[in-house]
């Protein structure tokens, strides 16, 4: 079903639904229907599809490429790769190197991640011939973001660490003088998440950290406006997601990254990081009602990799599982209390819409985003989940 954006009609949300196409519903606060039913995160599919057509990808890809190698010319690297152990950014560093770039591989190390998604930072690294620069959180300033972050009550729970990694690979690409930082996201395989679920600025960050948390970030740096504005508009660096120039099937690249590099899978989705196991798989599920899988099986429902009916009967089958195990875990090393956990655990949730955050400015230049996205110097998924009507 193609959707067009000039025939978006929305209509008012009342009761429970579930989008017609996808598996998104009404646990999505942000979430809205058209007159068929389909929902916003489709039509922001469909935008995304139109703008990557797979047919000409091959081309793209071929002209991204030429301009990432140019742009490295004399300098030791051509583009970075974060990494984090995953399927995704350990395929975005092995698809980098067979299309003869140069990157220079970033792994951020919240203290949380699996001796499995270590090893295969390693051996990857090793095999492809790529240098790692790792930046290391101190423990315990991180560990003072996280429960921040849980005191505030907000879904965004996960956020230091997404954010964090989003800052190094910044933070590094200006220092190296390096125009190009490649991603490992799909929007076909792993779709948009919802603004409601997950939001992220670097305002929303100080603001959260001085109302709940204590001392200073010294970590990473946190990302201003002006500063991002330098980055893009002065240092021109550019973000490309890779695998979404390409036909992307999870089976198939899991059997050439565990040929290729003795990669290693590490369970559920993203739980190669314990704390996102945690909050995953337990603290949004059964405090804010959210359910990621959501997210990726619409992404593949969308794309076609699987049916609508079984991605529903895979939700239908039970909610996300969780280990016991993970979640006293989690709770021990945030240094929390089990006394102060549960008065954290039963608090009311809040959003991002009661914090300080970049997003009324966002809304207000409108207009020079689009223009800036349809200019390819932002990307474009840019203003459709933030700044679009
Ligand atoms: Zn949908």
């Amino acid at each position: 079903m193609e959707a067009k954006t000039s025939s978006w009609k929305f209509k008012a949300i009342d009761e429970h639904q579930r989008c017609s196409r996808c598996v998104l519903d009404t646990t999505v606060s942000d979430i809205w229907f058209d007159a068929a039913g389909v929902c916003k995160y489709c039509y922001i599919h469909d935008e995304m599809e139109r703008l990557h057509p797979l047919e000409n990808m091959e081309e793209a890809l071929g002209k991204i490429v030429k301009k990432i190698r140019k742009a490295g010319r004399n300098k030791s690297y051509d583009c970075i790769v974060g990494v984090s152990g995953g399927r995704d950014s350990i395929y975005t560093l092995y698809l980098a190197r067979k299309l003869g770039l140069r990157p220079l591989a970033v792994y951020f190390d919240n203290g949380w991640n699996t001796e499995t998604a270590v090893s295969n930072i390693r051996k990857a690294t090793d095999l492809l011939r790529v240098d790692l620069h790792t930046v290391t959180a101190d423990p315990d300033e991180f560990r003072d973001l996280q429960r921040a972050f849980l005191r505030a009550s907000v879904p965004d729970a996960d956020i230091p660490t997404v954010y964090a990694i989003h800052s190094v690979l910044y933070e590094k690409a200006a220092k190296e003088n390096i125009r190009y930082i490649l991603h490992g996201h799909s929007f076909r395989t792993e779709g948009t998440s919802p603004i409601s679920w997950t939001y992220m600025d670097g305002r929303y960050i100080k603001d959260i950290h001085q109302k709940f948390g204590s001392g200073v970030i010294r970590s990473f740096k946190i990302l201003t406006l002006p500063w991002l504005l330098y980055c893009v508009f002065v240092k021109r660096i550019k973000e490309v997601r890779l695998l979404e120039y390409i036909e992307y099937n999870k089976k198939k690249v899991d059997e050439v990254l565990k040929h290729d590099l003795d990669w290693v899978y590490y369970g559920g989705h993203h739980h190669k990081n314990l704390y996102t196991n945690f909050f995953q798989s337990f603290l949004l599920p059964e405090k804010f009602n959210i359910d990621k899988r959501k997210t990726e099986l619409s992404a593949l429902v969308r794309s076609g990799q699987i049916t609508r009916e079984a991605a529903i009967t895979e939700l239908e089958a039970g909610s996300y599982r969780y280990e016991r195990s993970v979640v006293m875990y989690a709770i021990a090393k945030l240094g929390l209390s089990l006394e102060e956990w549960e008065h954290v655990y039963y608090r009311a949730p809040r959003s991002h819409k009661e914090f300080r955050t970049y997003l009324p400015l966002i809304r207000l230049l409108r207009l020079p985003i689009w223009v800036a996205c349809k200019l390819r110097i932002l990307p474009y998924i840019l203003y459709l989940k933030y700044a679009s009507p």
